[in-house]
């Protein structure tokens, strides 16, 4: 997935999720926080907003970057890449093994 679509994507759930207002919020002795949707909404209306709203704040936090999709083949778990060159390919070691593997058979 590129960087546009990945974008894209997060800017569809913030229309589906985080529409309903955000606003700066402070609670239980907590520093100050975004909430995406009111307090008086239902939990899943909650949830959604927070995800879209936190995958936003990621995007422009590691401008555009550190978000990925597994590269094994089948495999479509998404992942943060928290190393320091931002170079990940894999969701897990085990991933990354088997497709070496994978590879290495399909040469031989
Ligand atoms: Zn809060
Ligand atoms: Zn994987």
């Amino acid at each position: 997935m590129d960087a546009r679509t990945r974008y894209d994507e997060v800017n569809a759930l913030l229309a589906l999720g985080a529409s309903k207002g955000v606003y700066l919020s402070t609670h239980d002795g907590l520093d100050p926080h975004l909430h995406f949707a009111p307090d008086s909404e239902y939990l899943l209306v909650r949830v959604r907003a927070v995800t879209a709203g936190g995958l936003a704040i990621f995007l422009t936090e590691s401008r555009g970057t550190r978000l990925g999709v597994c590269s094994r083949r089948g495999c479509e778990q998404v992942f943060v890449d928290v190393g320091r060159n931002a170079t990940r390919r894999y969701c897990s070691t085990r991933c990354g093994n088997d497709d070496a593997v994978d590879r290495y058979r399909q040469r031989c």
